[in-house]
């Protein structure tokens, strides 16, 4: 080969090695094209990574720092437990009552070193025993009193106790004399907390107190007998002076030594009244106060504590109404004496502290059962009420409403006290309901045993007796008396005055039975009913008095039935109804202005009476009272009856003068010298079963208190008065014992009080 050709060759060659290295540089550009931009993706991942090991880093740090803040801490919590824990215990350890823990096993987990000095720290009584053994070792060393108990069934006693949802108190009394109350809780994980409290002083301390109460009691039993003996020996010489201040007023007195006379007595009678209280009260302080249940009327007794307090109601024109239940019986069996002190009190405080308007006295009855009537009794008035915080006080002794308004009124504040024992004593309550200056409702409630079936009101229709009219009479007496009339069954219509009624019958459609008040605001009740039978003879009338004090003397009128005094007692409203003629006879009946004659008839009837010889001889009075004032009271109260009185010093004198004077009846003081009354009594008996006679014997005695009348009659004695003595009680004493060939001690007859006009 040539030079050239081996030119062209090499120049061949290095074009080819030149295009290749040109391929080659390209592909080595485009590999470090790739390569840098490899090297770019990878230097921004280790870009990226070294953040995120930066942040990883950091973050480790917190968390580090964090865990070493957390372990800090962790540590001083620790520490904070551990002094809490220590704190709780050395308290644990300080106080003086015995502490610990049972599991849920019963196994001791704790204890305080209060509670293993119980057991003398014996080393029986460690962590991890059961109760069962700590009880065993307990009751069988002795270590706690279980008195009689066998030492087992007191460990099963006490084992029982941990098994109740409310594990009861007990009490322990350990060997060395000390107490100790066990409380014992279960906390919610089962566990046990017992707490043993030192109760030894509490305990000493409750005996002292006991013992004191004991003694203290024991005086004040001691002090009120003294009072109660201290009134009674007080209404001795109060029954002379206010006897002897009442034979005075029976004299010939000038005006000035009339109320000399008056005064004496009034105020003899509030402070005996006031010594009443006390003795009551201090009866039943000395717990001597009994009850004596006996038959007795309770509508009855209403009437007369009515009758009682009318007067001081009429002179503040106070209006006194009764509503008794229709059905209820008026018999029942209980303390009348006392029932009727406690109402007594209500309804005098009720008229008491009421200015204006009315008492109303009612009494509702809930059969129990066949006999018994369970009684509600309430006095309502519209007087000055009570505070409601003060109505409770009042019941308490001596307490009374302190404010101006009440302090007028004087009082000793036993009343309320006396009447609640009373109601307990009966096994009642007494309640208050009241409204200052409004007015009060006082009541209590009793069982009471009737003595007689539920009263039933007559049916009138049967006789065609159907329509009433009450003509005047205050509105709520009006609605107590058209309820009781409703309840015969008759029609109630009411007019106001002389002339309403007068309207009403020219209506037509007359009435059977008018009630008429005596005193009417346009006329008098006694004039209407004349002019009303004028119209109409057929009608029936019953007039009705202002209040009980009333003459219930008939006018002889024909066509007027009864009188009947207010309130209207339910009992006398029955029987007065029960006898109204029937309308078919009644027609026939003459006119009033026909019966003139009638009344000179009666009357000559009756002035026939006197004038026999005097043939029987004057009854034999014998009377043993060593007090001269009350001799004197007692011949003076027995003045103006025709009797043969003797009057003995003492016991001796009695028996003496009981052979020689033979009396018709003995009245017998109970405390005399030389000989008292009851052995008087019991030797003059002696005398009559020799003789085989027997005259009555009554005692007279302020010895309300020891007890009483039992004590007294089982001495052979046949009834007693109390002082002081009343004289009408005392001559109807003579009267019952007035033999048949006596004369009658003959008392004068009651004078009228009020007369029918007012
Ligand atoms: P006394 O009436 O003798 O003060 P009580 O025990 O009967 O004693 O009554 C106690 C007190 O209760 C009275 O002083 C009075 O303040 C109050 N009180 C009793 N009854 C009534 C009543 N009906 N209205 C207002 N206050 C009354």
């Amino acid at each position: 080969m040539n030079l050239t050709e081996k030119l062209a060759s090499e120049r061949r060659l290095r074009l080819a090695a030149e295009h290749r290295l040109a391929l080659k540089s390209r592909e080595l550009f485009e590999a470090n094209k790739k390569l840098s931009e490899h090297a770019l993706a990878l230097s921004n991942q280790i870009v990226e990574q070294r953040e995120v090991v930066q942040t990883v880093r950091s973050e480790a740090e917190q968390l580090k720092d964090e865990n070493q803040r957390t372990q800090a801490q962790l540590l001083q919590a620790e520490e904070i437990a551990q002094m809490a824990e220590r704190r709780l215990w050395d308290s644990v350890e300080t106080i003086a009552d015995g502490l610990a823990v049972f599991d849920s096993q019963d196994r001791l987990v704790a204890a305080n070193s209060a509670w293993h000095g119980i057991f003398d720290d014996s080393p029986a009584v460690e962590i991890g025993v059961p109760l069962v053994d700590i009880l065993t070792f307990a009751a069988q060393e002795g270590i706690v009193d279980i008195g009689d108990a066998n030492p087992s069934d007191w460990v099963s006693f006490m084992l029982d106790r941990w098994d109740q949802p409310q594990v009861p108190e007990t009490m322990l009394r350990l060997w060395n004399g000390h107490y100790y109350r066990l409380a014992e809780h279960r906390s919610r994980d089962g566990d046990m907390v017992c707490v043993a409290t030192d109760i030894t002083a509490l305990k000493q301390r409750e005996e002292e107190l006991s013992e004191a109460r004991k003694t203290a009691e024991t005086a004040n039993r001691a002090k009120s007998a003294f009072l109660a003996n201290m009134s009674h020996e007080l209404r001795t010489p109060m029954n002379g002076v206010v006897g002897v201040a009442e034979l005075m007023l029976e004299g010939a007195l000038d005006d000035e030594q009339r109320l000399y006379a008056e005064t004496i007595c009034k105020s003899g009678e509030a402070l005996l009244a006031i010594i009443n209280d006390v003795l009551d009260f201090s009866k039943i302080e000395a717990d001597k106060l009994t009850l004596h249940p006996a038959p007795f009327d309770l509508e009855h007794m209403l009437h007369e504590i009515i009758m009682l307090v009318q007067p001081t109601a009429r002179d503040k024109s106070l209006n006194l109404h009764v509503d008794y239940d229709t059905f209820m019986p008026t018999h029942l069996v209980g303390d009348g004496n006392r029932i009727r002190q406690v109402i007594t009190n209500l309804v005098g405080n009720a008229i008491k502290f009421t200015p204006a308007g009315h008492v109303l006295i009612r009494v509702v009855g809930i059969l129990e059962n066949d006999k018994c009537w369970k009684v509600h009794v309430t006095v309502e008035d519209t007087g000055i009420g009570i505070e409601a915080e003060q109505q409770q006080r009042i019941f308490g002794s001596f307490a009374q409403v302190e404010d101006q308004q009440n302090r007028q009124f004087e009082g000793t504040g036993l009343g309320l006290s006396i009447s609640r024992e009373l109601i307990d004593l009966m096994g009642g309550k007494m309640w208050v309901e009241s409204e200052k200056d409004k007015g009060s409702c006082f009541g209590f409630a009793i069982s009471l045993p009737a003595d007689e079936e539920p009263v039933e009101a007559p049916l009138l229709l049967e006789r065609g007796i159907s329509r009433a009219l009450i003509v005047g009479g205050g509105e709520l007496d009006n609605r107590i008396l058209g309820k009781q009339i409703g309840q015969m069954g008759l029609d109630v219509s009411l007019a106001e005055s002389g002339s309403d009624a007068l309207a009403q019958f020219s209506r037509g459609h007359d009435p059977h039975v008018v009630l008429i008040d005596l005193r009417l605001p346009d006329t008098d009740g006694e004039e209407l009913a004349k002019v009303l039978l004028r119209q109409n003879p057929a009608v029936t009338i019953v007039l009705i008095g202002h209040d009980l004090h009333v003459a219930r003397t008939v006018p002889d009128t024909p066509g007027i039935h009864a009188v009947l005094p207010r309130p209207v007692l339910r009992s006398e409203l029955y029987e007065t109804f029960e006898t109204i003629p029937d309308p078919s006879t009644a027609q026939g009946r003459t006119t009033w202005a026909d019966s003139a004659d009638k009344a000179s008839t009666a009357e000559d009837a009756s002035g026939d009476q006197d004038g026999g010889e005097a043939g029987p001889r004057p009854m034999r009075v014998l009377a043993a009272e060593d007090n001269k004032t009350n001799q004197l009271v007692f011949s003076k109260m027995l003045k103006s009856l025709q009797l043969d009185l003797k009057m003995v010093a003492d016991g001796e004198e009695a028996v003496a003068f009981y052979e020689s004077f033979e009396p018709d009846i003995v009245f017998m003081d109970i405390s005399m010298p030389r000989m008292d009354g009851k052995e008087a009594t019991r030797k003059i008996r002696e005398i009559e079963a020799r003789e085989g006679r027997k005259v009555p014997i009554i005692a007279m005695t302020a010895h309300a208190l020891k007890g009483d009348a039992t004590e007294i009659l089982s001495c052979g004695l046949d009834h007693y008065l109390t002082k002081p003595l009343k004289k009408e009680g005392i001559i109807r004493q003579i009267v019952d014992a007035c033999p048949a060939e006596c004369m009658p001690p003959q008392p004068p007859p009651p004078e009228p009080l009020t007369d029918l006009a007012g």
